[in-house]
This record gives structure tokens, C-alpha cells and sequence, in this order.
């Protein structure tokens, strides 16, 4: 499989360069140059699979080329068994036809687990036969980092640097980064916002000369393709779970940069019957003004009880522009740049195919705490608040009854204590018993002032080989 750039003047690259690569080279992500379709008979043929089989069956086309099909089951086999649930993402009942997928079962609370204890497999396996080491550099609000750092703190050929901005992450998101042991281990608390992290990495990976040539950065953001291939595989799961592929499904996902909802329209075209995704968003809710108005307009950051949806643009909408673009990576470039300038509109067609895929919503703080007490009073079920947003969503935009319709639950509430506080609930969301400890455990961490240079002279120094 062979994957080519959105915005089309980058050269195609095979699975184990895209793993490693940031962005393109014109400034686009990377997708497969083609999909594979499965038939209905064969994803029927999936039932009863365990979760690490089916996604070997629903992933290795996508990494055929780089990596023997043993070697890549044992991978799978491997990352799926740190979750801490046997089904790995289970399924729970809130009404009738009404389901919470709880993907927060990994290491770190939150759905990112699935494609981040994989990528840290992946990373290690093929740097191991390349002989290669590299450096990851990040920038978190929260989840990615906890998550990318326990997807890569085994792994003997790579160095991780978080960025977080000093004293603006919540305590539990901190602790769940610092107080992980490692060598390769590293974060840095930046003090500035989190713009100001995003930055540094962005500057860093365009220009990598502080390494002094010998490494090269590598991406654990959601540009980095693996991350939407592991996430593909859930929605399968759900299905089959539920009757599929012999009904279709409705899925709603609360969204940010439009990855894990880009995955769910990939299993679609990838032959999952799927009737209805909803895009499910906060008040920073760029994708939803543009379903409903045609209109792609950057507004300021809103700080809201779901900070991992706090986003201005969504960088994996891109994806999505390609294929509605007709896979013209010109057109791609032209718009995203005027994107930058300004707000843009799309062809009124094309933005009417966009509206067939997608429905959306936009629920603010207070519904958001609304949705939490409401399903906490019938079903004696605790939300966090992103996975809220998602359910809360579903009902607004609910098409037919008769299908199931499965919230994607992207995070544990006990990692956001505070909007369960706000909703005028008593109960308090306990962490499971394996972080239980959280709040004894040390913690390492280095402050850094808001310069590039300081940020980058750390890295230089403190990365394995240096
Ligand atoms: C990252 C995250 C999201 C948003 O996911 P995207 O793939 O960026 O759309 C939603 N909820 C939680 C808890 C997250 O950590």
C-alpha cells in the first residue's frame, strides 16, 4: 500500500516512511493512495473474533508491506492486552437501541491508548530493523501526551519529549505524564500556553538542525497515519457486536481534530454498513458551523469542561477535503491556504455531499452538565464530559430509532472530576484500582522558559545518543 500526500506534490511513501514522517513535504497528510473493501460475507465471518484478531484482520492491508503478518498479530496481541477489560472496548446499554462504547479501558484513560500503544510498538519494530533512533516530540493539552508516553516507554529506539504548559493542565492529566519512569523519558512544562507548545514543536520538526543531523523527529499527533488506522478498528467491533454487518449502525463521536470521526468514515468505505456518524463537538466548534453553513472560519480558543476538544482548526478535516476535493491535491492547497487567511466556502455540491456523510452539534458547558446528571439520574451511569457531548449529540440528531446508535466514550470521568463537580452530582469518579496510587507517586519534570532555543538545547542534551 502505497499512501500520497492531500495536498498532491510530496512523493507517495510505503507504510514504514509515513509512520515515521510528521507532515508531508508540501505541508499535507499522508492517506493510502487506496482502500481495501471488505464484503459483507467476510466481515460476517469476523463475528466472535477477540478484539486483537479482528484488528489484524481490519489493519494489515494498510501495513502488509513493511511488516510479516505473524509479527504484526503478536504486536497486536500485545498492545491489546494492557487493556483492562477483556473486550477491550465493551459495549454499555443506556436506553433501547442507545449504546456507550467505552474505549478508556487503556493505560490512560482515553481512547487514545488504542492507537498510541500501538504506535509505540510500531515505531520500536521498525526502527529495530531499520537500526534507527528517533525523537518525538509533542505538545499536550492533556490526553496525547499521557498517551504517547505510555505507548513509548518500553521502547529501546526512541525519545520522547512532552511539552505541557506549566500549571495550565489538570492535576490528574499531569501526574499520569510525570510520574511515568524512563530514561527516554522526558517532560518538559513550558511556561506559556499551550499555542506556545504547539509552536516549538511545529518550528522544531521544520527545522531539525538542533539534533546536529543525527536523528530525525518523529510525530505522535493525529497527522501520523497510524493513529487513524488503530482507531478504525472499534467501529467494526461495535458493529459486530451488535447484529452488524447484517444491520447498519449510527455512531456519534465527540470530536476535536477529526481523527477518531475520520476513522469511522473510513470503515464505512471500507465496506461497513454505516447509516448515520454525527460529529459531535464543543463550543470550539469550527466543524459544525461549516456542516451547517458552508462556511470554515477560525474563531478564539474557548476553554470549556472538555479541554481535549479545545481546538481552533481540525487538522485532520484535510483528509476529509481531499476526498470531497475528488482527491485533487491542488484544489487541497489552494483552499487550506486561503483557510489560513480566512474563512473559505466549498463548492455548494461538494459541501452538499459533506452534509450526506456528516450530521453535527455543538452542546455548550451547561448541556454538557445536563447530559452528565441525566443519564447519572436514569441509569445511574457516570460520563465524562467529552463522551456527554457525544450522547448529548446523538439524542439531537438521532434519525431512526430503529438503529443502534453507539457514543464513542473517549475518556474515564474520573480523569475530569471537575464536570462531574459542576453537574451538581455528590458522586465522585474514582480512577481504577491500577492508578489508585496516582496522587503518591513522584513526579519528574523540568520547567522551561517559553524560548525555542532553551526548549530545543534540552533536547539536544538530554536525547539518548546526544
Ligand atoms: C483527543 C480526544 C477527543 C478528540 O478526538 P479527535 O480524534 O481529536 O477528534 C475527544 N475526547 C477525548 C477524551 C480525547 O482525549
Amino acid at each position: 500500500m502505497r499512501y500520497i500526500s492531500t495536498r498532491g506534490e510530496a512523493p507517495a511513501l510505503g507504510f514504514e516512511d509515513v509512520l515515521l514522517t510528521g507532515l508531508a513535504t508540501d505541508g499535507g497528510l499522508y492517506v493510502p493512495e487506496s482502500l481495501p473493501h471488505f464484503s459483507l460475507e467476510e466481515i460476517r465471518s469476523w463475528r466472535g473474533l477477540p478484539y486483537a484478531e479482528l484488528a489484524y484482520k481490519v489493519m494489515y492491508p494498510f501495513v502488509e508491506d513493511a511488516i510479516p503478518a505473524d509479527d504484526f498479530r503478536k504486536m497486536l496481541d500485545e498492545t491489546y492486552s494492557v487493556f483492562s477489560h477483556q473486550a477491550v472496548a465493551p459495549l454499555v446499554q443506556l436506553d433501547t437501541n442507545e449504546w456507550v462504547m467505552e474505549l478508556f479501558r487503556g493505560p490512560t484513560l482515553a481512547f487514545k491508548d488504542f492507537a498510541l500503544q500501538l504506535l509505540g510498538r510500531l515505531l520500536d519494530y521498525v526502527l529495530e530493523k531499520r537500526n534507527q533512533h528517533v525523537v518525538i516530540m509533542g505538545a499536550t493539552s492533556g490526553d496525547t501526551g499521557s498517551a504517547a508516553i505510555e505507548g513509548c516507554r518500553r521502547c529501546e529506539h526512541v525519545d520522547i519529549f512532552i511539552l505541557h504548559p506549566h500549571q495550565r493542565v489538570s492535576e490528574v492529566q499531569r501526574r499520569q505524564m510525570t510520574t511515568v519512569q524512563g530514561d527516554n523519558i522526558h517532560n518538559i512544562a513550558v511556561k506559556g500556553n499551550f499555542d506556545d507548545c504547539q509552536r516549538m514543536v511545529k518550528e522544531s520538526f521544520g527545522n531539525q538542525s538542533f539534533l546536529g543531523g543525527k536523528t530525525q523527529l518523529a510525530a505522535v499527533n493525529s497527522i501520523n497515519w497510524a493513529r487513524i488506522m488503530a482507531q478504525i478498528v472499534y467501529y467494526f467491533q461495535a458493529s459486530l457486536a451488535l447484529g452488524g454487518p447484517d444491520r447498519s449502525m449510527a455512531f456519534s463521536v465527540p470530536t476535536g481534530n477529526f481523527g477518531d470521526i475520520f476513522a469511522g468514515y473510513l470503515a464505512k468505505k471500507m465496506g461497513l454498513p454505516i447509516s448515520q456518524l454525527v460529529i459531535a463537538t464543543n463550543r470550539n466548534d469550527i466543524l459544525h458551523r461549516f456542516m451547517s453553513g458552508n462556511k470554515y472560519e477560525q474563531h478564539q480558543l474557548e476553554h470549556t469542561l472538555s479541554p481535549s476538544m479545545d481546538i481552533m482548526v481540525s487538522s485532520n478535516f484535510e483528509r476529509l477535503l481531499f476526498d470531497l476535493h475528488g482527491r485533487d491535491g491542488a484544489a487541497v492547497k489552494t483552499l487550506l491556504e486561503n483557510a489560513a487567511k480566512g474563512p473559505v466556502s466549498i463548492e455548494d455540491y461538494r459541501w452538499k455531499h459533506a452534509r450526506k456523510l456528516f450530521d453535527s452539534d455543538a452542546v455548550d458547558d451547561k448541556t454538557t452538565c445536563d447530559t452528565i446528571r441525566d443519564v447519572y439520574e436514569q441509569n445511574e451511569y457516570l460520563l465524562d464530559p467529552h463522551t456527554a457531548i457525544g450522547v448529548r449529540a446523538a439524542r439531537n440528531c438521532r434519525r431512526d430509532s430503529a438503529v443502534p446508535m453507539i457514543t464513542l466514550g473517549t475518556a474515564h470521568p474520573a480523569k475530569f472530576p471537575d464536570a462531574i463537580a459542576e453537574s451538581g452530582l455528590s458522586v465522585k469518579p474514582q480512577l481504577p484500582a491500577h492508578m489508585a496510587d496516582l496522587f503518591e507517586r513522584e513526579e519528574r519534570y523540568t520547567v522551561l522558559d517559553n524560548n525555542v532555543s532553551e526548549v530545543q538545547g534540552f533536547i539536544a542534551k538530554h536525547w539518548k545518543n546526544a
